[in-house]
C-alpha cells in the first residue's frame, strides 16, 4: 500500500552531513557550537578537540530528521579523506576561516575531491567562520559569496565563538536535502564509481591507502548503528 501523506512526515529521514576544510578552520568547535551548544576557549581546543561525529534529531517541515554529523578529526592533515568518510553522505559543509586567505583558496581543492566521492546533487554549503575576527578578515563576503553561487553551494558566514550562524548553517543544509527527496528516498545517493572502488586521490599516506579510518574504523558501517555521538578513537 502507498504510503499516506500522514505516514510519510512520521518516517524518520537519516541524513549524513560531513564537515571538511583545511585543519584549524573551526569545523570541531562548529559541531560541538551546534550539538552541544558549547565552545571551548581558544588555548584549550586545540588539544582537547577530537570530535569523530555527532547524532542531533530535529523536525524540519514537520518531519523528523536524524542528522549524524560528521568530522574530519584531523584526517585533513594528510591532505586527504577516506573514500568510506564519504559514503552515503547527502550534505557536506564546506568550512574555510575568513581570517585565513589559504584556507578560502583550498576550497576548489576541496570540491574537486567531493566531486570524485558523492553525487552532484549532494548539498553543500561554504561556512565562513571565525566571523568574530572582522579585525583580521581576509576574504571579503561578496567574494565567498560569489564562489558559492558559482560552484552551486550555499553560503553563509559563522562564528562557532559567538554562535552567529552557526544553527542556520545547519538548517539550511538539512532543509535542501529535505527539499530534495531523491537524496534520501528509497535509495542513498549512489557513491561514484571511483569511490565505489576506494580510488583516493591526491597524495595518499598508508592510512587513507587503506580506505578506512585511523585505527582502521569503517565509518561506513559504524554509521548504520544507532549512535549517541562521541569519539571513536
Ligand atoms: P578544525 O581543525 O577545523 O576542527 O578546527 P578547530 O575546531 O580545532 O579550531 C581550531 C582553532 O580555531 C581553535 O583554537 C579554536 O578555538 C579556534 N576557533 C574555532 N572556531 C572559531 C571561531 O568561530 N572564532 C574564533 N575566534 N576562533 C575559532
Amino acid at each position: 500500500m502507498a504510503p499516506t501523506l500522514q505516514s510519510q512526515s512520521k518516517e524518520l529521514i537519516n541524513v549524513k552531513l560531513l564537515l571538511i576544510g583545511n585543519s584549524s578552520v573551526g569545523k570541531s568547535s562548529l559541531l560541538l557550537r551546534f550539538s552541544d551548544k558549547q565552545w571551548l576557549p581558544e588555548d584549550e581546543a586545540s588539544a582537547t578537540i577530537g570530535v569523530d561525529f555527532r547524532v542531533h534529531k530535529l523536525e524540519v517541515q514537520g518531519r523528523k530528521v536524524k542528522m549524524s554529523i560528521w568530522d574530519t578529526a584531523g584526517q585533513e592533515r594528510f591532505r586527504t579523506i577516506t573514500a568510506s568518510y564519504y559514503r552515503g553522505a547527502q550534505g557536506v559543509i564546506l568550512v574555510y576561516d575568513v581570517s585565513s586567505r589559504e584556507s578560502f583558496e583550498a576550497l576548489p581543492r576541496w570540491l574537486e575531491e567531493l566531486e570524485n566521492y558523492v553525487s552532484p546533487e549532494v548539498v553543500k554549503i561554504v561556512v565562513g567562520n571565525k566571523l568574530d575576527k572582522e579585525y583580521s578578515r581576509q576574504v571579503p563576503t561578496t567574494e565567498a559569496a560569489a564562489f558559492a553561487a558559482r560552484t552551486g553551494c550555499l553560503f553563509v558566514e559563522a562564528s562557532a565563538k559567538t554562535a552567529v550562524g552557526v544553527t542556520e548553517a545547519f538548517n539550511d543544509v538539512v532543509t535542501r536535502i529535505i527539499d530534495t527527496p531523491s537524496l534520501w528516498r528509497e535509495d542513498k545517493p549512489k557513491s561514484s564509481p571511483r569511490a565505489a572502488a576506494g580510488i583516493m586521490t591526491g597524495p595518499t599516506n598508508s592510512t587513507a591507502a587503506s580506505g578506512s579510518m585511523p585505527g582502521n574504523i569503517d565509518l561506513s558501517q559504524v554509521q548504520e548503528e544507532d549512535m549517541s555521538g562521541g569519539c571513536l578513537c
